[in-house]
């Protein structure tokens, strides 16, 4: 580090003869000096490293969370995206076992389900209903903590589906239970085919 300099003891420590000790103290630790040795940014942004947090369904991600015990990996980021993925399943953070009988939403969309206007029921005939919009507030609880903007969701679930969903028996045109609070509660919400869109 010091090269061939000469060196002397100060206090204990070694340093360079023929420096001062603003030149001595860690890079890390100088500061940003027009009348330094060298006039470069040394104490890091500490701010310049964070990502934004965007909520993920996790089954896009590759989480073996889906009806089926299967994941629906299908994205990936790069870094000059600056996204912190942050992996959420709403149906598991509704109390839904994995893998569980596939639900459908019955009278309406997940909007509907909100206004209590449709409700969900499960292969089985279970009503699921509660476990939905439970799944629905911790996600929507997730996305104020870390305070995320976004989410990135995926299409066609009764949850998390954005534009598609399936109604009994059905795909139509409508929201997820969890896509609908999200975007109530003003995030922006895209299906895994929109990235480019956040
Ligand atoms: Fe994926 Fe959402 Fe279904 Fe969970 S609830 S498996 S995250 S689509």
């Amino acid at each position: 580090m010091y090269g061939e300099s000469p060196v002397r003891h100060i206090d204990g420590h070694v340093r360079r003869a023929d420096t001062t000790m603003h030149e001595n103290m860690p890079d890390m630790y100088r500061a940003r000096s027009p009348n330094g040795p060298e006039n470069r940014p040394l104490i890091p942004d500490p701010c310049s490293h964070i990502k934004e947090p965007v909520l993920v369904s996790a089954c896009l991600l590759g989480i073996a969370c889906r009806y089926d015990g299967k994941s629906k990996y299908s994205i990936t980021f790069t870094e000059d995206m600056n996204i912190l993925p942050i992996p959420v399943c709403p149906e598991q953070l509704g109390g839904l076992p994995t893998p569980r009988a596939p639900s459908d939403l019955i009278g309406g969309d997940g909007r509907d389900v909100l206004e209590g206007k449709a409700r969900l029921l499960n292969s089985e005939g279970v009503d699921v209903t509660e476990n939905f919009i439970k799944g629905g507030r911790q996600t929507c609880n997730i996305a104020r903590i870390l305070n995320a903007k976004k989410a990135i969701l995926k299409e066609d679930s009764p949850s998390c589906g954005v534009h598609m969903v399936k109604m009994s028996g059905k795909w139509t045109k409508g929201i997820g239970v969890a896509a609908a609070m999200l975007s109530n509660m003003g995030l922006k919400i895209v299906n895994e085919g929109e990235i480019e869109s956040l």
